[in-house]
């Protein structure tokens, strides 16, 4: 009887918190009668409803009909659409595609052009957020700020936390190399090709955390790379060393995210039970000749420990294709660039001097040779990433645009890329959306306000015209942009002739 009426009592609270919601708004948007495709979990359960938008916050949720006064603007959102705003949680925002530094100071005005539509084509496909894993200067951070339409951007710091001489600082010039990688980890080991100025004390990982923390950022990048190519044998941190990042990074609220793609380096980061790792394991190492149609046993038993621990596993399935379509014309002449990437710039990408990177890698294969390999790498990336979608690991989408200095991971259309391949892989749709959107919320602490469509969030909303549960298209298939409660149609957002 009791818990009839406390039912009784429940049903009218709620229905007269219905009557009840009456909004004035005074700079407001309301999107009506759409489906509504938004987790807070993981499981969709879409429904058709209203949204209600205050400034840049979202006020109202829900399957009634608002009461709403004031100034708004207003969308019929009949047969469309709506999810969150995508989260891109790999990318190198400061770089320019395909260009080095000597690229760039010939070329000003490709540059300025490249930067301008940048942070244009990561929302013309439905990034609202991206999250920079490399260094990032305060410069950098503030000619971003000043572009009018922009994802939220969220970063690590000046730098990563790499040890001394190890991947990534490695390539950088040993005059510039400790400058340019202020929080590098002191090892004893490379004392003797450590400059006498930098004390061993500043370089603790504890130091060095903290210093990432002051600089604003929301995770600590960190590395587990021995290298490739002519680069091998590279310093790795210790086990002593990542303990202590994931340790100092939770002491101050930051999430440690780690560059692994070797079986090596992802059984090592799943032992010490690091956040993420920021890409997946496509380098199998001794069983890199295997078929590609079943996991090695101790790659299964590796995959297991990250899926017990909840490590978020960020695929990156675009660095290897990237990397691969270097080798022929196919990438660059596809008709979509030209709405992301400024025309002057695609023209430059198909000179001979913008193939420096492209010769230097394949010089001595050809395109049918370089295509077999990747796929055979890219074969055992996804066998991987459908283990984890079946066993329940938990996947962050994340593209590493660009992987290196190629022109073939572009702003946005390397995410919807990345999309694809994730559904090729054999993820189920539901899984990519979350993957983009709840859990790459969760996983950086970002999600009070990012990652679904709910009360007190920031209005970072996309409208399509397919559903992104049925149809890996609908990603193509963008009609709004809203991005912190201004609304922007998609043609907008392409390049300007
Ligand atoms: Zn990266």
């Amino acid at each position: 009887m009791k818990s009839l009426v406390a039912i009784l009592l429940t049903l009218i609270l709620c229905s007269c918190q219905e009557r009840k919601d009456q909004l004035h708004l005074t700079q407001g948007l309301y999107i009506s009668n759409t489906t509504i495709v938004s987790t807070e979990d993981g499981n969709y359960k879409p429904y058709i409803g209203h949204i209600v938008v205050e400034k840049d916050k979202i006020v109202y949720v829900g399957k009634y009909e608002p009461n709403i006064s004031g100034t708004f603007e207003q969308i019929d959102g009949t047969g469309k659409f709506v999810i969150p705003g995508l989260i891109d949680s790999h990318v190198h925002m400061s770089d320019v595609q395909g260009m080095l530094q000597h690229h760039k100071e010939k070329y000003p005005q490709l540059v300025k052009e490249f930067n301008t539509q940048m942070p244009r084509s990561y929302l013309y496909y439905g990034f609202t957020a991206i999250i920079n894993l490399g260094g990032i200067s305060d410069e950098q951070i503030n000619a971003y700020k000043i572009q009018p339409l922009k994802p939220d951007l969220f970063h690590i710091g000046y730098s990563g936390a790499a040890v001394a001489n190890g991947y990534p600082m490695i390539y950088t010039p040993e005059e510039f190399r400790f400058e340019m990688e202020p929080n590098f980890i002191y090892m004893e080991s490379q004392a003797e090709h450590i400059p006498d100025q930098y004390k061993p004390a500043d370089h603790t990982p504890k130091a060095v955390v903290k210093r990432i923390k002051n600089s604003g950022a929301v995770a600590v990048k960190s590395y587990y790379e021995s290298g490739f190519g002519r680069m091998s044998n590279l310093p790795v941190p210790t086990k002593s060393i990542m303990t202590e990042l994931r340790n100092e990074s939770h002491a101050n609220g930051l999430v440690l995210t780690v560059h692994a793609n070797s079986l090596t380096g992802h059984s090592f980061l799943a032992d010490i039970g690091v956040d993420i790792l920021a890409h997946g394991l496509w380098n199998w190492e001794k069983y890199k000749d295997v078929p590609t149609d079943s996991l090695p046993l101790e790659i299964k038993e590796t995959l297991d420990v990250q899926i017990q621990k909840q490590m978020g596993y960020t695929p990156t399935l675009t660095v290897i294709e990237g990397e691969g379509a270097l080798v022929d014309n196919k990438f660059i002449n596809q008709p979509a660039l030209k709405k992301v990437v400024p025309k002057k710039l695609l023209e430059w990408y198909k000179t001979e001097e913008a193939q420096w990177f492209a010769q230097e890698l394949f010089s001595e294969s050809n395109a049918e040779e370089v295509h077999k390999i990747y796929g055979n790498v890219q074969a055992h990336a996804m066998l991987v990433l459908k283990y984890l979608s079946d066993n329940n690991g938990l996947i962050l989408f994340g593209t590493d645009t660009p992987s290196g200095p190629i022109y073939t991971n572009q702003p946005g259309h390397n995410g919807y890329w990345e999309l694809k391949l994730m559904k090729k892989a054999g993820v189920p749709l539901a899984k990519i959306l979350a993957s983009a959107t709840i859990n790459n919320a969760k996983a950086f602490h970002l999600d009070s306000a990012l990652g679904s469509l709910a009360m007190g969030k920031k209005a970072n909303i996309i409208m399509m015209t397919k559903n992104p549960l049925s149809d890996i298209e609908a990603y193509d298939a963008i009609e709004k942009v809203v991005i912190g409660g201004e609304v922007v149609n998609r043609e907008d957002l392409e390049v300007k002739e």
